[in-house]
């Protein structure tokens, strides 16, 4: 026993055993331990998206459980309450920024309508980071409320595995705790990755994790990269009148269907937003007014060229927070590659009574919706009231670019390699938003595009919309496509009028037959 207590002991060599029935302090703690009574039915290491999720059903259905969580600040300081990335740092303040953009777009329509709008309308940062930062703060609160409610302790710590059941939490100041479970979930997602070969990225640069919580303007900005993280902040400062200038190496939205992205940008290029492409950093130094100059090479040319920006944004990927949980010492095994946990089906890493969920699971998308239901499916398995597994297709997502792209299923490049070219058939269509047309705004990239199976009945493999309010069209054809709708179903939906949705069931023309798109829209 001493021997254990000995192992469980962290580095400083002080703990606390939370146990119910301890004799001794640790030593008693340590036997229970070894004797297989754990403090907790479950624990969940991440108060995020998939494992609040996780710990709240599991309560619900009258598991003793536990939820750690902790953040670590990011390199420039910023640190955030519980609820995770999406919360803090992810969709719910990137959609209400976004939202402060599109809201300059309408003011812009507005006289069109008759609004008499005083110009220039000017935007104000700091009011707008002051009010989005206090309803993060209150979801904050929310989430630490609903944890009680459904009494499941919460612990501010940061966890690393001690054993197969047990780990040891450090708190902010560094006093240690030792928890133990029948069941642990790991869900603490990722963090955004820094270069590390570029000087002065790290010294100088910010990232999603700095953005939303800047009290003032990050004014003139280089994003750095070409994923949806990288778009999105960077429509949204155009939005807000910044000077935005994006920086990729190579294609935009990797994965995502390639004539969608390439739509995506030219409509960003439109608003004003400048991309550097084939371009990557290569120093980043600050100047004595403060300001940071870039130095970048042109693959293209193979020059090197400079410019001077307020802010540098690194939104070039995400890496899965797995490095300091110490997984070795419970045995769970992780991808040489991504460095993210293996998992079964059932959401089962190598230790069968550990299990992985959200983004630090390989193989699984990156969102919150998919955590969350992951979450509370296991939790349910775990309890005995379900054998109900996730199931990761058609899972419908919307990139919250200034024209929003919202899609569903393969991409026409995947369903071209899946089901071989010939055996795919594409309908699409150019449309004119009504909104589009009093206020006079280029409509040139709205656009949708179905993606289906050439042998009747036509299965919809692929749903791709361009155009407002993209995720709300995307979410209800996503219960269609689930269900496997076919292109003579969504031809026969009667559509909404006046919507852009309705413009899917008009959709006729096929891309294959090598016809131009009829441009549709209210007539
Ligand atoms: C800018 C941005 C925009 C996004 N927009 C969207 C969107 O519009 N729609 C969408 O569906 N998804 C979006 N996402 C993705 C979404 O936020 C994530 O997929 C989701 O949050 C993943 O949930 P999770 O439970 O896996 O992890 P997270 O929500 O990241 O939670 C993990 C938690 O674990 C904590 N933790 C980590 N290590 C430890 C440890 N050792 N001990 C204790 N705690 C620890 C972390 O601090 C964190 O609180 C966005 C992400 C970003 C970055």
């Amino acid at each position: 026993v001493m021997a254990m207590a000995a192992a469980l002991r962290g580095p400083s060599g002080r703990f606390r055993w939370r146990t119910q029935a301890t004799a001794g302090g640790v030593r008693g703690s340590a036997r229970g331990a070894a004797a297989g009574r754990q403090d907790y039915n479950l624990l969940v290491i991440g108060g995020g998206s998939g494992g609040l999720a996780c710990a709240k059903e599991a309560a619900q259905l009258g598991m003793k459980v536990a939820v750690v969580d902790y953040v670590e600040p990011s390199p420039r300081g910023t640190r955030w309450g519980l609820g995770g990335t999406c919360v803090n740092v992810g969709c719910i303040p990137k959609k209400l920024i976004h939202q402060a953009a599109l809201l300059g777009g309408m003011i812009r329509d507005a006289p069109h309508y008759g609004w008499d709008v005083a110009q220039p309308v000017l935007h104000d940062w700091r009011k707008m980071a002051e009010a989005v930062q206090n309803y993060v703060k209150s979801l904050n609160w929310g989430h630490r409320v609903q944890l009680q409610d459904r009494k499941v302790k919460y612990f501010n710590i940061k966890a690393s595995f001690v054993n197969e059941h047990t780990i040891c939490g450090v708190t902010k100041g560094g006093k240690e705790t030792l928890l133990s479970a029948e069941h642990i979930v790991i869900a603490t997602g990722g963090r955004p990755r820094y270069p590390t070969h570029i000087e002065g990225a790290l010294e100088y640069g910010i990232t999603s994790d700095d953005i939303f919580w800047l009290k003032e303007s990050p004014g003139k900005t280089l994003v750095v990269g070409a994923s949806y993280v990288a778009l999105e902040c960077a429509g949204f400062l155009t939005g807000l009148g910044l000077d935005t200038t994006v920086m990729m190496r190579s294609i935009p939205l990797r994965g995502f269907d390639q004539q969608m992205s390439s739509l995506v940008t030219e409509y960003m290029a439109s608003q004003g937003t400048r991309f550097l492409k084939h371009c990557t950093p290569s120093r980043v130094q600050k100047l004595p007014d403060g300001q940071l100059q870039v130095t970048w090479e042109d693959l293209t040319s193979g020059r090197e060229n400079m410019g001077t920006f307020s802010t540098v944004l690194w939104a070039i990927g995400r890496i899965p927070e797995t490095r300091s949980l110490n997984l070795e010492n419970a045995g769970i095994n992780t991808s040489p590659n991504s460095q993210k946990i293996l998992v079964d089906a059932q959401e089962a890493t190598s230790v069968p009574h550990i299990y992985a969920i959200g983004d630090v699971a390989e193989g699984r998308p990156e969102l919150t919706p998919t955590a969350i239901m992951a979450g509370k499916l296991l939790a349910r398995r775990l309890c005995g009231q379900s054998l109900d597994v996730m199931d990761y297709s058609n899972v419908p997502t919307t990139v919250f670019t200034p024209l929003e792209y919202g899609c569903v299923g393969l991409s026409e490049e995947e369903a071209m390699a899946r089901h071989g070219e010939e055996h795919v058939e594409v309908y699409h269509a150019y449309y004119k938003p009504l909104e589009f047309t009093v206020a006079e705004r280029d409509a040139s990239q709205c656009y949708i595009k179905m993606v289906c199976l050439r042998k009747p009945p036509q299965l919809v493999l692929g749903l791709h919309f361009l155009g407002p309010n993209a995720g709300e069209v995307t979410q209800g054809f996503a219960l269609g496509i689930k269900c496997g709708a076919s292109y003579e179903q969504v031809m026969r939906t009667v559509g909404i009028h006046p919507t852009c949705a309705e413009e899917v069931a008009k959709l006729r023309i096929s891309k294959r037959s090598g016809l131009d798109p009829t441009v549709t829209g209210c007539g």
